[in-house]
């Protein structure tokens, strides 16, 4: 065999200039010896051998095999981090990234100056750095940098299997950086690491890699797991049915590990909280630093100052004066889709943690409960991978992120709950939030295997086998379950202009595409092409707009870029508490209580009475009178919001003024995580995370409506013409830019007494007729102004009427300075 790699070298030293050294590394035995054990050890002649003689290799292997440790040791050791590059390796996950380099670290007894890791906001990377740690989004930012990647010798993309979207546009992208290295003489090599699941996807890819790499499969042993199912579901209280299967499991069952999957932070952090109470033993802080909270006070000393400044007359946004990075700042500002579970800390949706009754606390029967999910601080995280105290028994309560990222030791028992926190796209508003649903068979069967590292062990399913049926075989790569106009919006920002082209993975569709590009260019997020005139060359053109800098301002924003735009505008006039308030709220679906559902007795009926005429009240109150009115339901909605967490946010509250206790918790939730986004993004901003804001004066209500007009531009309408009135179906009716049938302001809206000629909605709701929700009014000469691409100047001879709103989408407007209020810059924009 010997003899066969020194061949191999040979070869390799002609071929490509490879290294043929051996770096020494001094491993503690204890650590060598546990190394031997991993299954990707009897493989690593194997895997050299097909880097060294291939640009590209993907490596698959079951979980736990010892993929992610050990194969940057064996390039480091075959000379591959030298002079002329590091080895890179990128995880989807920050907690994989971060506990991954510790353990190389000390496997490899080196420093973390040597193996280190680069997160979003910290990292421990210095000019000694050999191996380098990092998520997907860290290097998606360095490829826009140096699309090279000088500094890398090798790019490991590990738990590619995740398919999470970062992931499949590095791949696409390596897999034409790799050649480019290798061309101009600055060899480069790709590692792809995967679990054991759909690998064809990279393999069978023409467009993406024209000969297929080779694929070395790592076996590993694996010791039976026998399934148990539910006989019933659980609907709703998973996290209480994975309680009492726990306290069962650690009462009856032989010593073993229990490992515990449940779908985010707060779900894990309420069943530790409730075993720790059954089996107590010792607390682990896990409470927030209290550096937050000292950052905090300050930030809001100084907004109080802020606060005190004098508005002048009535404001006008300024579509040039957005936020944006400044230039060559802001490294890592943006990141991965796979911080899945994270929700921002908060416990509040633990409904169901109180009856403690059920179970008296057992203290002779110590249980050592931890909790594991990515946002969890390094050191709390690294306590799952030591045995558990003399006496007790590990149990980790997880995320999904134990599922394939994370293999802990000594785990016998798997209890399931079957579902996985995943982000969903709303088609219509390319509104994005969490949802908990269902997960795959594939996954479901990757949580089972995890009881069977070291002997048999059992997996409890809280759900039945029939549900199990109904699971889809793996989970679908999230390119293709959203829309994708943030996504191509991102791609711009790294200069690929031509999106079509680019090698997916797997592809989204040609429709998907086209419908992304049309709407950036309509945000002005892309450039128009130039009309020549030709239908052909123009559609062609149009899927090749590069960025604006507006474009590249909400490119780095965490939200689609309709709401990404009204952030990058917010800044003015002190609007952003506002617009974050306003992008949270119409994040959540629906706000209020459905009160129209009909009641069962007559008892109940005449509660739901009063209750409907308390909250019209309510609601009457939020949207005020006069200039706030105009704002319509988005001035309810942040009525709502703002009166909501000035109560503290209480289900009481929410109870008796028809809101919904979970989306008010949501939205409290999504306003810290883009505040903390904004605060990222310009360093000029500095907001506080504080709930409570106090009503928009009169001037940022103005304000607000223009930035909602600008983001929502492609949802207005306009009231119909005494022209269009002979048909008595338009009666109250109004055109949009999308249809041709009228559309109605929803009779829940506060504006739907008032019939402004122009609105702006969030969203139609198809009933008995087409109803707009979310409406505010807009200013008919805020058109040219903010919406120039809707906006047909003609001359007033042309036609008798001044503007109308066509279902082609166009504005006809003159270009009268009469018609104007005196002061509008009108765009030089004429077709
Ligand atoms: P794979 O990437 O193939 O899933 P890993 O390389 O992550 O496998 O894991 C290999 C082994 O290393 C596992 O047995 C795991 O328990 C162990 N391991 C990983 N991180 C640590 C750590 N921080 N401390 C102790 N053991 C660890
Ligand atoms: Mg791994």
């Amino acid at each position: 065999q010997n003899e066969q790699s020194e061949k191999n070298l040979d070869k390799i030293q002609v071929k490509d200039s490879q290294p043929a050294v051996f770096i020494p590394v001094d491993r503690l035995p204890e650590i060598q010896e546990a190394r031997l054990k991993l299954p990707v050890l009897a493989e690593e002649q194997v895997i050299m051998e097909a880097v060294r003689e291939n640009p590209c290799v993907i490596v698959c292997g079951e979980t736990g095999s010892g993929k992610t440790t050990q194969v940057p040791q064996f390039l480091y050791e075959a000379g591959y981090a030298s002079e002329s590059g590091i080895i890179g390796i990128t995880e989807p996950r920050r907690v994989a990234a971060v506990s991954m380099s510790q353990r190389v670290a000390t496997e490899m007894n080196l420093s973390k100056r040597v193996v280190s890791y680069q997160i979003r906001f910290e990292g421990n990377v210095t000019d000694e750095t050999k191996i380098k740690f990092m998520t997907d989004g860290v290097l998606l930012k360095e490829v826009q940098k140096d699309f090279l990647l000088q500094k890398y010798s090798v790019i490991i993309i590990d738990e590619a299997h995740e398919r999470s979207v970062y992931t499949d546009i590095l791949i696409g992208l390596l897999s034409r950086i790799v050649p480019l290295r290798n061309k101009k003489g600055m060899p480069m090599k790709l590692l792809i690491m995967s679990a054991t699941l759909r690998v064809e996807d990279f393999t069978d890819n023409q467009k993406l890699f024209r000969t297929p790499p080779p694929v070395v499969k790592v076996e590993a042993r694996q010791f039976p797991v026998s399934i148990h199912f539910n006989k019933r579901t659980p609907l709703d209280d998973y996290t209480g049915e994975a309680f009492h299967k726990t306290c069962k499991i650690h009462r009856m069952l032989p010593p073993g590990g229990i490992l515990v999957f449940l779908t985010g932070q707060a779900e894990v952090h309420g069943l530790c909280r409730r075993l720790r109470k059954a089996f107590p033993f010792r607390r682990s802080s896990t409470t927030a630093g209290e550096d937050d909270d000292a950052e905090n006070a300050e930030a809001m000393k100084k907004f109080k100052k802020s606060k005190n400044k004098k508005p002048v007359s009535l404001p006008q946004i300024d579509l040039d004066n957005y936020s944006a990075l400044p230039v060559d700042e802001g490294d890592e500002d943006r990141e991965a889709g796979i911080d899945d579970e994270e929700d921002g800390g908060s416990d509040l949706d633990i409904g169901d943690d109180p009856d403690n009754a059920e179970e008296k606390a057992d203290p002779s029967n110590p249980l050592y409960v931890l909790p594991l999910y990515s946002l969890l601080a390094p050191e709390q995280q690294a306590k799952v991978f030591r045995a558990p105290p003399p006496g007790t028994r590990l149990c980790v309560v997880a995320t999904n992120v134990a599922e394939t990222s994370l293999t802990i030791p000594g785990i016998k028992y798997v209890v399931d709950c079957g579902r996985v926190k995943k982000r969903f796209y709303d088609r219509v508003t390319g509104v994005s939030s969490f949802k908990v649903t269902w997960t795959s068979q594939a996954s479901a069967n990757q949580r089972a295997g995890r009881a069977g590292r070291t002997e048999p062990g059992h997996c409890y399913r809280l759900y039945s086998s029939a549900v199990f049926g109904d699971f889809s075989l793996f989970s679908e790569a999230e390119i293709t379950r959203r829309p994708v106009e943030d996504l191509v919006l991102q791609m711009k920002d790294l200069n690929i202009d031509k999106v079509v082209n680019f090698p997916f993975p797997t592809s989204p569709s040609m429709e998907a595409l086209m419908a992304a590009e049309q709407l950036l260019i309509s945000l002005g997020a892309l450039k128009e092409p130039p009309h020549t005139g030709r239908v052909k060359d123009m559609e062609k053109a149009r899927l090749s707009c590069p960025i604006t800098p507006l474009g590249r301002a909400m490119a780095s924003f965490p939200v689609a870029p309709r709401y990404a735009k009204m952030l990058a505008l917010g800044k003015q006039q002190d609007c952003l508490p506002y617009v974050i308030a306003l992008v949270a709220a119409m994040t959540v679906r629906e706000i209020f209580e459905d009160l129209n559902r009909p009641a069962g007795s007559e008892d109940e009926n005449s509660k739901l009475v009063q209750r409907r005429a308390r909250i019209a009240q309510m609601k009457r109150l939020w949207a005020g009178h006069g200039a706030s009115l105009l704002l319509g339901d988005l001035m309810v909605m942040l009525g709502a919001v703002g009166a909501c967490e000035f109560s503290g946010c209480t289900p009481k509250f929410c109870e008796e003024n028809g809101l919904r206790y979970k989306a008010m918790v949501e939205i409290r939730k999504l306003r810290g995580q883009l505040t903390n986004a904004v605060n990222t993004v310009c360093p000029d901003v500095r907001l506080f995370v504080d709930p409570k804001m106090a009503p928009p004066n009169e001037n940022q209500i103005f304000c607000l409506r223009q930035i909602v007009l600008a983001g929502l531009g492609d949802h207005l309408a306009r009231r119909v013409q005494v022209e269009d009135l002979l048909d008595p179906k338009w009666k109250n009716g109004y055109k949009t830019c999308l249809m041709d049938d009228p559309v109605f302001i929803h009779p829940s809206s506060a504006l739907f007494k008032t019939l402004p000629d122009f609105v702006v909605y969030h969203e139609i709701l198809e009933t008995t007729k087409m109803y707009m929700k979310g409406v505010s009014a807009a200013e008919a000469e805020w058109l040219p102004q903010l919406l120039p691409q809707y906006c047909h100047f003609s001359s007033p001879l042309e036609s008798p009427v001044p503007w109308f709103c066509s279902s082609t989408g166009v504005i006809k407007c003159h270009r009268s300075s009469t018609f104007f209020r005196v002061g509008w810059q009108l765009p030089a924009v004429e077709v």
